[in-house]
Parts: structure tokens; sequence; C-alpha cells
């Protein structure tokens, strides 16, 4: 069965680096202001979310499992 994501990002942390974009488009997009929005948080594999999550260099993004609520990134 696929792992479903709940997926955020703390704007009060991103720098607007647009890594995670680069790694999981589908899942992130930039808002006007540069900062990264989560579109769709199950529009790629889990492990690409979770790449995304690891690479982001400010760690402004939550990968929790949405049933268990299991921190992904942890
Ligand atoms: S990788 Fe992190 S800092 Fe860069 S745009 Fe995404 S959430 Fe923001």
């Amino acid at each position: 069965m696929t792992r479903r994501l709940q997926v955020s990002v703390d704007h009060s942390l991103c720098v607007s680096s647009h890594m995670c974009i680069g790694i999981a488009p589908g899942v992130f997009r930039a808002e006007d202001g540069g900062q990264a929005e989560v579109v769709d948080a199950n529009a790629a594999d889990a492990d690409m979310v979770i790449e995304a999550g690891l690479g982001c260099p400010v760690s402004a993004i939550e990968v929790l499992d949405a049933e268990s609520g299991e921190d992904l990134l942890d």
C-alpha cells in the first residue's frame, strides 16, 4: 500500500532556495514571494518527498505519515 504523506513548509524558515521544487516539482511550487508551498503532498513517491525534505538547507520542510503522524525526516 502506498504511504500517504502530510507535508508542510515553515515560512518562518524557508529561504526560497527552491531545492525542494527541483527534487519534487509536483509536490512543491514557488509562491509569488518566492517561498515554497505544498501543492500536493502525494504527487510524488514518498522517497522523493523525503529526499526533498532532507535536502532543505534550513530544515523548513516537515514530512509526516498522514495516518500515524510519524515524522519521516527523523
Ligand atoms: S528547499 Fe527549503 S528553503 Fe528551499 S524553497 Fe524548499 S522549503 Fe524553502
